[in-house]
């Protein structure tokens, strides 16, 4: 099984570098621990080397016409179709989530590279009439910021480096990429699919190592224009600080804690079974993964009980068995944080309706669990489990319900379920998040704003404001 798998290379001003004397860490499978392979770091070397060719490529990018840069884009989304179950293995390999969800992911990257292809075309301007005279025209214009610095996790290895890197390559930014080392070689194959579609050397890097020596290095240079980073809090404020002393750009995605407001209206077993599929979706590790569930009073318990039901049921495996639904954690640090929080609202009184327990043996394989009765002191209330976890917790009132989602320091993404029309329309309005999904749990395609509010980052990927993010704007009059 493990035997397909190639290491990682770096990719620095066209070339595919191996590590050669480079220093290298670890890749493994999550699923059985075993080695998979090595990532080469970047040398300081490298990273300087990675620059001067952003820098010198962003002067001849940003000349190419939109339509050339679409049409790239756009043979690299083929491409990634073209070797989707090659990539979708190694995705399964690196990350443990299922193959069905791989080739899911493969898919969301392509259509996002297809999206940017096409707006790539649509950086418009506008022209005004001068208010002194007549003569004067001002002309306001779009311009590319200029070479991109992008740092993606590794729950979403191949989407997260096609949505960084085909907004960047739109707007006709240049941009070097640092995916998560954990999962090196899956993201490397969205490099390899623009490097065949034509890519000119220099337009991409795309480099790995310590991740705070390289934002450090890459962020320090006045060569990069703007920083996008996705992954947890305390990292993106440490980013946002390095990026102001340049007075950098910043688009921050900080990952969330969803509330699910559902209705007592509602068909419940319908809810369940979306709210299953999208809960466990990557063994929870998504950042608008639905986590703390809010059940009017009256179908409490009967909620509780038909999520238990289906979670003790759901068959957890190796994500390259046909049979498994959910496959491993990604790592064992988020095996232990779990372990953590869940020990934490135990011992405050909550009720474990389901799991909760590591599955013993090889891998980082954790039960899908269900929390109920969880006091709103406990921890989980409050820190993302990242994992596998849902709260369940009844609510009164449409007020009482509304203060419980809201009360969270971030605001991602936000559910609500009911089968009455006001009650839904004031769920759109009132919810706090940047993104909200109402009588279901599809949150986000390739042409809407993925983006958060509060703690949860600034700034959007996707959609025209993911272009627009990678864009500065420029006013010129002309007598
Ligand atoms: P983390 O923030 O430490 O790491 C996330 C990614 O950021 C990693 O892939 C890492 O390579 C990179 N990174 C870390 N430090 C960096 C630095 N100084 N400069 C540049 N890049 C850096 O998070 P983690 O330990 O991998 O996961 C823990 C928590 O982070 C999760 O529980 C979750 O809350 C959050 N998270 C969110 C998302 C998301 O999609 N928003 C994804 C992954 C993790």
């Amino acid at each position: 099984m493990t035997m397909t798998y190639l290491s990682a290379q770096l990719l620095i001003d066209g070339e595919f570098l191996d590590s050669g004397s480079r220093m290298t860490s670890r890749v493994e499978n999550p699923a059985n621990n075993e080695f998979l392979g090595e990532v080469p770091h970047a040398t300081a070397a490298d990273l300087d080397r990675a620059l001067a060719a952003s820098q010198r490529a962003f002067e001849s990018w940003r000349k190419v016409q939109p339509g050339e840069r679409g049409r790239i884009l756009r043979r690299a989304a083929e491409l990634l179709h073209e070797r989707e179950e090659h990539i979708a293995r190694l995705i399964t390999l690196e990350v443990g989530k299922t193959l069905a969800e791989s080739r899911w992911e493969i898919m969301l990257a392509a259509h996002a590279l297809e999206w940017f292809a096409e707006e790539a075309r649509r950086t418009y301007g506008r022209v005004l009439p001068s208010r002194l005279n007549g003569a004067t025209r001002f002309t306001v214009v779009k311009e590319p910021v200029g070479p991109i610095a992008s740092f993606a996790p590794w729950n979403w290895p191949v989407d997260n480096a096609a949505k960084k890197i085909g907004a960047a390559l739109a707007a006709g930014c240049t941009c070097i990429h640092k995916p998560a080392e954990e999962a090196p070689a899956s993201a490397l194959e969205v490099a390899r699919a623009l490097v065949d579609a034509g890519l000119p050397p220099g337009v991409l890097s795309m480099v790995y190592g310590v991740p705070a020596e390289i934002s450090e290095h890459l962020l320090r240079s006045p060569v990069v224009r703007k920083v996008s980073f996705t992954g947890s809090i305390p990292v993106g404020k440490h980013l946002m600080k390095l990026a102001a002393d340049g007075c950098k750009r910043t688009t921050m995605e900080l990952g969330g804690h969803a509330p699910v407001l559902v209705f007592d209206d509602v068909d419940v077993d319908a809810v369940l079974d979306m709210a299953m599929l999208s809960k466990f979706r990557n063994a929870g590790q998504v950042c608008v993964s639905p986590t703390r569930f809010y059940v009017q009073e009256r179908i409490y318990e009967r909620f509780v009980d038909g999520f238990a039901q289906r979670a003790r049921g759901w068959t957890v495996g190796d994500g390259l068995l046909p049979s498994s639904k959910m496959g491993p954690l990604a790592h064992a640090r988020q095996r232990g944080r779990i372990e953590i929080l869940l020990n934490d609202a135990l011992t405050r009184g909550a009720r474990l309706a389901a799991g909760g327990r590591r599955i013993e043996g090889k891998g980082y394989f954790f039960e899908p669990t269900i929390l109920a009765d969880v006091p709103e002191h406990a921890r989980i209330m409050n820190e993302e489990p990242f994992g596998p976890v849902a709260v369940v917790n009844p609510f009164s009132t449409f007020e009482d319900g509304i203060a419980k989602a809201n009360c969270s320091p971030v605001g991602l993404a936000a559910y609500g379920f009911s089968e009455n029309a006001r009650i839904v329309a004031r769920l759109g309005d009132e919810l706090e998040a940047g993104m909200v999904a109402l009588n279901s749990f599809a949150i986000a395609m390739p042409g809407t704003p993925f983006l958060g509010i509060k703690e949860s980052g600034h700034g959007a990927e996707n959609g025209i404001e993911g272009v627009e993010a990678c864009l500065v704007t420029k006013v010129i009059s002309q007598a």
